[in-house]
């Protein structure tokens, strides 16, 4: 019994080839992932030959599920030789991965797929050269029109079970490293090639695998080492380099192209991803839909929704209704200043994510924000984060809550999860209320008051990024990054209907339900309280339940300069909704009593600024993480991070104006430094663990 396993990239049109060959029916389509799982099936027409469909993959590193299930299938010995399937309009992608299957030691085929489509934009391969370059055969092949497959399975029959070709070598002292570790293993693993580069790429599963002895997996490290110093780099950054430069060589000698037009796509891209107009042509498009949604346009929007639609139509006349109907005090205060107040707060802001959504789902679906991802990969990377984080920042500016939904776009897991913590730094809409009421009582209105809230929120992202990516937890974050960006098309309005109204839908649940119960609880905490006849209903705030909760909780913001109960519980009603902030001042007392001086109310603001969010967006930090203890550490995490933030400012300020220094000075100085040196240890780790090449492959889906 022969099995020939078929591998290569996504949408090479291995799933096409497979239902040729044997007849099966499996689904086929033009995007990458559709085969997540392996297939197998007799050959039509032989019993004894059986073909393995293996899901599609860039390369054999450990990231994603469809490499693992292909290297273990291949390692597993079930195939005999290998079938890659190969894009012919895209070889130099496709060798990358050919180089990496040779080094597994089974016999291989390279067929070169799609040769119609080839031919059609003029790329003419040269088979013969490519298979002496590569020591393999080579065979064309068009899936679809059912070209060159039976040649293609003749081949591969014939070299099943035959030696396999040598792989194609690294640099010298490359190989010689590698040749090391191999005669380290030997006895322990077949394929010891495969396994020796594998583990001087510090493969964690392969290590697991093995189960090597302590001393082997030391020597293997300084052999490891050694190369790094003589490169200068990190060990699968070099090895990856150089499959890279092989494969490049490789189609360069091999491929000739006789038309040489471009499509409107690489003419457009000529401009929105070239080296100087990408970034101004980025600001400009994220200036227009700031504008919209976050700002002037938007926020109209919403206040007008939120003042006459909301209040105008539904609070107000429930108000008559129910005072009509002689319903008691507390349940009319309770109804409408509580729930009402609550839930028309948020879904309040409707009208202007709504506008944000439509305008993302526009730029997604004509193929821009995968240039966004592509653009902002390199510099969001530096901080462990993904290029496709921007988006969620993004969104962050409107609201937390579909900002961290969106954060699912993030395919790392690492860098998912570090999206989601970090995302609600960013000042939403519902922040900018509170900052300019700190500036207009305390700055005089001053601009920069908001201008420095942003930059505080962008910079707690990256700070966050520095200081999150060491930890262990978060450390296979450095993923390579692979993306095809798509051609550009006109959007279809249907399309971005339905992912709007979906969006929009999925906000009102999100934020509608927790928001509900938690007014309900907050409004009762601040409206009973203890009087002289017992548990009552009281009328002013300062004798509610809630006071009592805000005095317990005031020592604790002491050291951040706003120790007053009103402050504390400003801060806890935030959670609500975090322009409640706001409005509690009229309640509780006027802002300029509350605080000592203006330098405490900016500490105040940082702290709610950063701190953990409104009940709506923490439940969908817990939907997206979907793990209590995740959805703890993200928000414990941000309200460290925020007390820490805000105690370095207070005590900074104090220590400036006094000269003085105190317990909180030091305590500050602490903080600082503990932050300093996580940064240090994480840059530390992550510059020894990997500091793994980006992987940008600009290709294009074919249409
Ligand atoms: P897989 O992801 O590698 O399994 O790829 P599929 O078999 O799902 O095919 C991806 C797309 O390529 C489909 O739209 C196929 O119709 C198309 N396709 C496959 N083989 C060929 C070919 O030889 N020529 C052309 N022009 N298209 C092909
Ligand atoms: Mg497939």
């Amino acid at each position: 019994m022969i099995n020939i396993a078929l591998a290569g990239n996504p949408n090479c049109g291995k799933t096409t080839v497979f239902n040729m060959l044997t007849g099966a029916e499996e689904y086929v389509g033009n995007r990458a992932g559709v085969t997540v799982e392996k297939k197998e099936k007799i050959l039509k027409g032989r019993k004894d030959v059986v073909v393995t469909d293996l899901p599609g993959i860039y390369s054999l590193s450990p990231y994603t599920a469809e490499e693992v299930i292909t290297r273990e299938h291949l390692l597993s010995g079930r195939s005999q030789v290998i079938l890659n399937v190969a894009d012919a309009t895209k070889l130099q992608r496709s060798l990358y991965l050919t180089l990496q299957l040779m080094d597994m030691g089974l016999p291989l085929v390279l067929g070169l797929n799609m040769a119609d489509a080839a031919e059609k934009q003029g790329v003419v391969i040269d088979t013969e050269k490519l298979g002496r370059i590569l020591g393999v055969p080579v065979v064309k092949m068009s899936a679809v029109k059912g070209i060159g497959l039976d040649e293609a399975v003749e081949k591969a029959v014939y070299a099943a079970g035959k030696k396999a070709a040598p792989p194609k070598a690294f640099s010298a002292g490359t190989e010689r490293a590698i040749l090391n570790i191999e005669n380290m293993l030997k006895g322990q693993a077949e394929k010891t090639r495969w396994y020796a580069a594998a583990l001087f790429q510090r493969d964690e599963r392969v290590y697991e695998n093995l189960s090597l002895k302590q001393d082997i997996k030391d020597q293997i490290e300084a052999v490891i080492r050694k190369r790094e110093r003589e490169c200068g780099d990190s060990a699968d950054s070099i090895i990856i380099s150089e499959r890279y430069d092989i494969a490049e060589k490789a189609a360069e000698q091999c491929v000739l192209k006789t038309k040489k037009e471009s499509s409107l796509s690489e003419k457009i891209d000529r401009i929105v991803t070239g080296k100087f107009t990408a970034l101004p042509v980025f600001a400009v498009v994220m200036a227009a839909v700031y504008f919209l949604s976050a700002g002037p346009v938007g926020s109209m929007l919403s206040e007008f929704f939120e003042d006459t639609v909301i209040n105008g139509v539904i609070t107000q006349p429930l108000r008559e209704l129910l005072i009509y109907v002689d319903c008691a005090d507390w349940l009319v205060g309770l109804v409408i200043d509580g729930i009402m107040g609550g839930v028309g707060t948020v879904v309040g802001f409707l009208p202007q994510l709504a506008l944000l959504f439509v305008m993302l789902s526009l730029l997604e679906e004509c193929g821009y924000m995968a240039r966004v991802a592509f653009i902002m990969d390199r510099f969001f990377r530096a901080f462990g984060l993904s290029g496709k984080s921007f988006i969620p920042m993004l969104i962050a500016t409107g609201c937390g809550v579909p900002a961290v939904m969106s954060s699912r776009t993030v395919d790392n897991e690492s860098q998912r999860r570090m999206t989601i913590i970090t995302a609600t730094f960013m000042p939403c809409g519902a922040k900018l209320p509170v900052i300019s009421m700190i500036a207009g009582t305390f700055f005089g209105g001053a601009w920069w008051v908001a201008v420095l809230a942003y930059f505080t929120g962008a910079a707690a992202v990256l700070i966050s990024g520095l200081i999150l990516k060491g930890l262990k937890i978060f450390r296979d974050n450095d993923a390579p990054f692979v993306m095809e960006l798509p051609d550009y098309h006109l959007p279809k309005g249907n399309i971005v209907f339905r992912t709007v109204k979906e969006r929009c839908v999925s906000f009102v649940k999100r934020a509608g339900t927790v928001i509900l119960p938690a007014s309900c609880v907050v409004w009762i905490l601040l409206n009973v309280g203890w009087s002289a006849g017992g548990f009552a209903f009281v009328r002013e705030p300062a004798d509610s339940v809630l006071r009592n909760l805000g005095e317990l909780l005031a020592a604790g913001f002491q050291p951040l300069g706003f120790g007053s109960w009103q402050a504390a519980v400003a801060s806890v009603l935030g959670l609500l909704a975090k322009e409640e902030l706001v409005g509690v001042f009229g309640v509780l007392g006027d802002a300029g009593e509350i605080f000592r001086d203006s330098l405490s109310a900016f500490s105040f603001m940082m702290f709610n600024l950063l701190c953990m969010p409104c009940v709506a967006a923490m439940s969908a930090i817990r939907k997206e993480m979907n793990s209590f203890w995740w959805t703890g550490f993200a928000l414990l995490y941000q309200t460290v991070f925020a007390y820490g933030t805000a105690l370095c400012i207070y005590q900074t300020g104090i220590f400036v104006r006094t000269g003085n220094i105190t317990v909180g000075t030091i305590t500050a100085m602490l903080t600082f430094a503990t932050a300093v040196i996580l940064i240090l240890y994480s840059y530390k780790k992550s510059k020894n663990e990997k500091i793994k090449k980006t992987l940008l492959t600009k290709e294009r889906k074919r249409v």
